[in-house]
């Protein structure tokens, strides 16, 4: 039996103490699930341990960049969520992993000192923002990870809103109005669609004209939206042509200005605001923890979502290199799949706790949309092809629903009624 280690975290004497790294989707989920179902059972506890007091609910965050949207919108506050739950929420990163001693370390990087030990670990620790190193590209873009990004972008906006309306050149102006975005996954077509529709509402504040505005999209590949089928993809390019964007496919960024990007076919592409949402890689951090990783960095799972050496570690989310069964291909870093892996490891948990064993992760998609501007959506469901409204309302919906799973019905109608205000 373990010993309960002494901890500010942890409560002392508990031999069953689950500990969760890491509170996005899929940690959060996890300890509001086993929270719920392992309430009044003697001698467990559930612990969160996380830097931030809020879940950063990402797949909205273009609604904050550009406007509409609060900051509080895509954060999901950990003190309303674990009120009533018996859940220890210790805002504090964890630093290391020792699986040969069941602890982690908990406290600031490099200067941990405080030991958890724990009977089963979940490291839930997400993913971050990769910037390729192209020259100049670090110095000058934004990512779109965080709230604190998307803050960000709407501030780099407004400061070039206020030189373009000194500017009396009209080719000055229009240069000092140029947006662009690195990347035509959903992440980029999310952010372009939505600075495309809202900017010139914006601008017009701001005494401009929106005529003077440019947006483009920038992506290597020879299309946009690779993961959605081909009819869907000309519908969301058809979509971005009304709202004003210029594609430039195919074209592979060499390097980066302060108000120009380069591509590699010499075009040079004027660019006074730029983001990237080109890529992303599993937490860094976590390769480190003594786990095995695959060549991109994502820790890799057993059919049970456990590490492969490792039998009181899950492993959970974008971090984790979940294989496919039947694909036999990694799950992509998408919150459903993040969703549903907690939802299964919270089940297997509680089966272990119960003395049984656990069950094999199926990972299924039902369905994938994406917002192409706040009021324009593209996707599918069960098979089926949806685009404009429909396919808006689902991704709203979506949305709406995970609040609601984690949060109650309270936090939901909060969420819907706000979306609905933006829609006025
Ligand atoms: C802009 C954007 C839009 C997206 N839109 C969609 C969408 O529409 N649909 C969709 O399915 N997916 C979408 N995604 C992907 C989705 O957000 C991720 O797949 C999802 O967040 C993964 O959940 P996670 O819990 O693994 O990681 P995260 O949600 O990133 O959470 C990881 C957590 O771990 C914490 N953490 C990190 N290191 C430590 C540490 N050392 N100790 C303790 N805690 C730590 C972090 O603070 C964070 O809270 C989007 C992503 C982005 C960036």
């Amino acid at each position: 039996m373990q010993q309960a280690p002494s901890s500010s975290c942890a409560t002392p004497g508990v031999t069953r103490r689950i500990v969760i790294a890491g509170g996005g989707y899929a940690g959060t989920t996890l300890a509001v699930n086993l929270g719920r179902k392992l309430k009044g059972v003697p001698d467990v506890e559930v612990m969160l341990i996380e830097p931030n007091p809020c879940q950063q609910a990402l797949s909205e965050l273009d609604l904050v960049a550009v406007g509409p949207a609060r900051s509080e919108f895509c954060e999901l506050w950990h003190p309303t969520v674990f009120k009533d739950l018996p859940v220890t929420v210790c805002y504090n990163r964890v630093d290391a992993v020792h699986p040969e001693r069941h602890v982690v370390t908990v406290g600031p990087r490099g200067e941990a000192t405080e030991e958890v030990a724990y009977w089963r670990l979940a490291i839930a620790t997400g993913a971050i923002a990769f910037v390729p190193p192209v020259p100049g590209l670090k110095e000058h873009a934004v990512t779109m990870w965080s709230v604190a990004d998307a803050q960000e972008l709407q501030r780099r906006g407004e400061a070039q809103f206020r030189v373009a309306a000194t500017l009396k050149d009209p080719a000055q102006r229009a240069r000092a109005l140029s947006f662009t975005v690195i990347g035509g996954g959903a992440t980029g077509i999310e952010i372009v669609g939505t600075l495309a529709q809202l900017l010139p509402k914006r601008m017009r504040a701001f005494g401009l004209d929106p005529a003077d505005l440019r947006v483009r999209l920038i992506e290597g590949r020879p299309d946009i939206l690779f993961d959605l089928g081909p009819k869907l993809r000309e519908r969301a390019k058809r979509r971005l042509a009304k709202l004003g964007v210029e594609l430039f496919t195919g074209s592979m960024v060499s390097s980066v200005e302060a108000d120009a990007v380069h591509l590699a076919d010499g075009t040079v592409v004027d660019s006074s605001v730029l983001v990237f949402c080109g890529g992303a890689k599993a937490d860094p951090d976590a390769v480190g923890w003594g786990l095995e990783a695959d060549p991109g960095g994502r820790l890799l799972t057993s059919a049970v979502c456990k590490s492969p050496v490792h039998d009181d570690i899950y492993i959970v989310g974008d971090v984790a290199a979940f294989r496919d069964p039947e694909t036999k291909k990694t799950i992509p870093m998408l919150a459903q799949f993040a969703i549903r892996e907690a939802e299964h490891t919270a089940g297997n948990i509680i089966r272990e706790v119960r003395g049984e064993a656990p069950t094999p992760f199926m990972p299924t998609m039902h369905g994938e949309f994406v917002s192409v501007g706040p009021s324009w959506g593209v996707g599918w469901m069960f098979g089926m092809n949806l685009s404009g409204l429909p396919a808006i309302i689902m991704k709203r919906l979506t949305y709406v629903l995970y609040w609601w799973q984690v949060g109650g019905i309270p936090l939901a109608v909060k969420r819907l009624r706000e979306m609905l205000g933006m829609q006025r």
